[in-house]
């Protein structure tokens, strides 16, 4: 299974749109984070987790030319603002697969209603074919996905386990029960916000007090501020074994 981080950041992205922050105006390419995403694939297939804003860029720069579906964690804008941007790939491979809760299928719809048209469709408009994910395991093709159900403030969010890699953004909150279908993962992605708490996302103390609990082999932290400060100072004063995502970074598990 190869994993590759399209993007890592937060909602807004660093640099921050007009932010003189230091970490924004970093020239370390390590400091500058597209919105949270991940690239999972094995065999021949292709999945993304999540499709926000930067989706088009993140497709651009990783040379893709066909992905096999989205798996969607949540709906909030930095998740799912990218889904028009399948298009190309549409036009290539035909209908896309997505996979997502129901209630974050009933957001897209909402969001994304011209895809979703049954009369007068425009044709220019995706094409996707819609997989209601509950709380239990999924097959796609050669692969058994577990999801993790989380609380996001109020806002349910799942995370996917894929055999020994589990990839897990927006948390909040996780239950013991739901920890222990982690048990035995490899590699580990939760998020980590920043260094002061936040209502709906782990700081960094509570990301690592989870790696403790689920104790994986190597952990990555993901969905990083600005405010988490910059990539190779943090990254110095990690535990071991665990360390800050970063765009591009690619794995082999
Ligand atoms: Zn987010
Ligand atoms: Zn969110």
């Amino acid at each position: 299974m190869k994993i590759t981080f399209l993007g890592t950041g937060t909602s807004q992205g660093i640099p921050i749109i007009g932010s003189n922050h230091p970490v924004c105006l970093s020239n370390n390419p390590k400091d500058k984070r597209l919105r949270v995403s991940v690239l999972i694939e094995w065999d021949e297939y292709k999945y993304v987790i999540d499709c926000g804003p930067d989706f088009r860029q993140q497709m651009l720069r990783e040379n893709i030319s066909k992905i096999d579906g989205i798996i969607f964690t949540h709906e909030h804008s930095d998740h799912v603002a990218g889904l028009d941007d399948i298009r190309a790939l549409c036009y290539r491979n035909g209908c896309m697969n997505i996979y997502a809760h129901e209630r974050v299928i009933k957001s897209i719809k909402k969001r994304f209603d011209y895809i979703f048209n049954t009369e007068n469709k425009y044709p220019g408009a995706p094409d996707v074919f819609v997989n209601i994910i509950k709380n239990k395991p999924f097959m796609l093709p050669k692969m058994e996905v577990v999801p993790i159900d989380g609380d996001h403030y109020f806002v349910q969010v799942f995370g996917f386990r894929f055999r020994d890699f589990a990839y897990l953004t927006d948390m909040k909150k996780v239950n013991a029960n739901e920890i222990e279908k982690l048990k035995g993962v490899k590699v580990l992605v939760i998020n980590a916000l920043r260094i002061t708490p936040h209502i709906s996302h782990f700081n960094l103390e509570e990301a690592l007090d989870f790696i403790k609990q689920v104790q994986p082999k190597k952990a990555y932290l993901t969905h990083i501020s600005h405010l988490m400060g910059f990539h190779d100072e943090v990254e110095k004063e990690l535990p071991k074994n665990v360390y800050l995502a970063y765009d591009g970074l690619k794995l082999t598990i």
